[in-house]
This record gives structure tokens, sequence and C-alpha cells, in this order.
């Protein structure tokens, strides 16, 4: 494979070099990367650890804590934020038995940090484990040179041509950045995050990754983790990564996250009209969702590039110009899923199904 681009310091960076490193034997010493949600609510943080074994389960690995000063998490004279160990994966990078360790924040006293949302979200889907809510999220984002300013295969200051040839496309003139798409895919595959599969979007330089279905709270650890392989992976080829809702102004496509939902009763025979049901009370509470669906998402959600606008709610069959879209199957089958097509590229994937869950089964 070339080397990658790590341009400003040549060929001392190299990850051919490091690769020599990475395969040296670790004698037995497991490495375990802890990964949290830092202050934003958008950025993901990590640092890592040795332990003597393989942990046998997540109960088995020791809390730990982090400076929360430095994440936007505490205040300086009271900074420890304390890190509680929730899932294990195999870890993509290092690979043999090296492992990335998902956490939730806690504060010193034992309380869910204010931006620990898994826990709350974990405690509205244990209220009601048999109705088997299942999500599958649609994750876009935009892949920019390491300038941070100029969409991959953009001319640089300039645009390219209009939309319209890039969507699921191949072709060195349409498809930019297919290798972090699939390294990451691979690497997820790897992890064993439920990734079922992937597209080129309609921006040039903008791609899909879809994780589902996933079980209840599985859905925002999964989601979580492999936005932290993407920021991974993008760091491995000198790229930048945003999950901007909206970052192109103009007629570009905005990076939206759908969220493809059902029940069991959604499921089974007849579970059409559940399905209808709980859309109707999404549209009950649409503004109360659009406050949590995202940061930004009113300059994507402008009724233009398959949205419907922000401030008005809508549901229809095949409709990808509305608010939730029911697929096809679903309404020739009398049963199975929806899609609710609001939710922004940086939403709060613990916010959002923990929401859609409260609002059309728990209320
Ligand atoms: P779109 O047609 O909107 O582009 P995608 O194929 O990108 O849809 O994504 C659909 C997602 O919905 C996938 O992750 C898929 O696993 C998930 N999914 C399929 N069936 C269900 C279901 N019954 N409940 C929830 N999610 C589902
Ligand atoms: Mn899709
Ligand atoms: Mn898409
Ligand atoms: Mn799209
Ligand atoms: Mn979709």
């Amino acid at each position: 494979m070339a080397a990658f681009a790590c341009a400003p310091t040549g060929g001392r960076l190299s990850h051919d070099v490091l690769s020599r490193y990475m395969s040296l034997d670790t004698r037995g010493k497991v490495q375990a990367e802890y990964i949290w949600i830092g202050g934003s609510g958008e950025d993901v943080r990590c640092k890592t650890r040795t332990f003597d074994k393989v942990p046998a389960s997540v109960e088995e690995l020791p809390e730990w804590n982090f400076d929360g000063s430095s994440t936007k998490q505490a205040e300086g004279h009271d900074s420890e934020v304390i890190l509680k160990p929730v899932r294990i994966v195999p870890d993509p990078f290092r690979g043999g038995e090296h492992i990335l360790v998902l956490c939730e924040c806690y504060r010193p006293d034992g309380t869910a940090h204010p931006t620990n949302t898994r826990a709350p979200a974990a405690a509205a889907f244990a209220k009601d484990e048999a109705s088997a809510p299942w999500f599958g999220v649609e994750q876009e984002y935009t892949l920019f040179e390491a300038d941070g300013r100029t969409p991959l295969g953009w001319p640089k200051g300039g645009y390219p041509g209009p939309q319209g040839p890039y969507y699921c496309s191949a072709g060195a003139e349409n498809a930019f950045g297919r290798a972090i798409a699939d390294a990451h895919y691979r690497a997820c595959l790897f992890a064993g995050i439920k990734v079922s599969g992937i597209n080129a979007e309609v921006m040039p330089g903008q791609w899909e990754y879809q994780v589902g279905p996933c079980l209840g709270i599985e859905s925002g650890d999964h989601m979580w983790l492999s936005r932290y392989i993407m920021q991974r992976v993008c760091e491995d080829f000198g790229v930048v990564c945003s999950f901007d809702p909206k970052p192109i102004p103009g007629d570009w496509n905005g990076a939206g996250c759908h969220v493809n939902y059902s029940t069991k009763p959604m499921r089974e025979a007849g579970g059409y009209a559940a399905i209808i049901e709980a859309i109707e009370k999404l549209g009950a509470k649409h503004l109360e969702h659009m406050a949590v669906y995202g940061r930004g998402n009113e300059r994507r959600l402008t009724g233009a590039h398959e949205t419907a606008p922000i401030d008005k709610f809508s549901y229809g069959v095949a409709n990808r110009g509305a608010s939730v879209r029911i697929p096809r199957t679903t309404e020739a089958d009398d049963c199975g899923y929806f899609e609710d097509r609001r939710p922004a590229s940086n939403m709060d994937p613990y916010v959002v199904t923990a929401k859609i869950f409260q609002t059309t089964h728990l209320d």
C-alpha cells in the first residue's frame, strides 16, 4: 500500500515505520483504549492503559479517571471525572488481544456526569425490555483535506460539478475517499460493530455507513464506537472527518443521521397500526424532538435536498421529503419499521434513540 499522508514530517512519521513496532510482541500484556464522550457532546476522547491479561468481562475492568478541566467536563479545582467501563470490543488498530473500552462518565460522588447521556438512555430502555426496540442508524459524514476546508475531491477554493453523478458512484472523477469508507467498514467489522452497509453520498466527498439493527442501548454504543473508529481511520489517512449537518452552504446536500426504528409489536403481523400510532405521537412532540436532534440542524432541514422543513412535521410512504418515511415494504407487509429522517449527522445517538423510545412507547 502507498505511504499514508503525513506530509509535514515526511517519512519520519510514516506508518510503514510504525508497523515495525506495532508487530512487536507485548509479552502477554493487553493494551486497553478507554474511550468516552467529551464536554461538547460531540467529541470522542481516549487514553490507554496496560493490563496483565485479557479481561473476561467488562465488570472485571477497573474504573479510571481523567482531567475533566481539559475536556470542558469539570472546573480546575475539582477536576476528576470517573470513567466506568460499559462495553469491550476488539481493537482494530492494535489488533491481537488488545481492546477498546467504551466508558460512561461519573462524578466522584457516584452520580452520573451531566454529559453522560448513556445512563438515562439505558434507564429508559430498561423500563420495557420485552418491547425489544431495534434501531438502524444511517451515519452520513463529510471528508475534508487536512486543511479542514476543502472537501475531498473538490478543487481548492472552488466547486466541483453539480450534484448528480456522486451518489452511490464509482470512478475517480466521482467517488472521493473510498479508501476511508472501506477501511472504516472493515475496522468496524473486526471490532464487532454491526455495520450493515456503506454508500457514497449525493455531495462529493460525503459518505454514509449504517449501523444496525441494534437492540436498545446497543445502538448508541455501536454508534459512538463507530464514530471513534472513523476518527482514528481518518487520522491514519491525514484526512479530516466532519459530522456537521451542513458542511457546505448552498446547493449541496447536508449530512443527516436517519434513525430506522421498530418495536416487537411493529415487526409482528398487523404491526402497521402500531407504526402509525407511534408516528402520530412523534408528530405531537415534533419541536421537542427537534431540540435534541443535533446542533445546527436548522441549516440542514430547509425543505430542500431531501429534507422536510424543521418547523413542520410530515410523514408518508416512500416519501424522502417527509420528516418520517414509511418504507414501501412496510406498507405492503402491514408490519416492519419506519425511518425518522430528522436527526442531524452530529446528533447524540443515546439521546435520540431514547427520545424516540420514550415518546412512541413509554409515554
Ligand atoms: P435508506 O433506504 O433510508 O438509505 P439504509 O439501507 O441506509 O436505508 O438503512 C436502513 C437501516 O435500517 C439499516 O441499518 C438496517 O439494518 C435498519 N433496519 C432494517 N430493518 C429494521 C427494523 N425492523 N428496525 C429497525 N431498523 C431496521
Ligand atoms: Mn441510507
Ligand atoms: Mn444517506
Ligand atoms: Mn442524504
Ligand atoms: Mn435513510
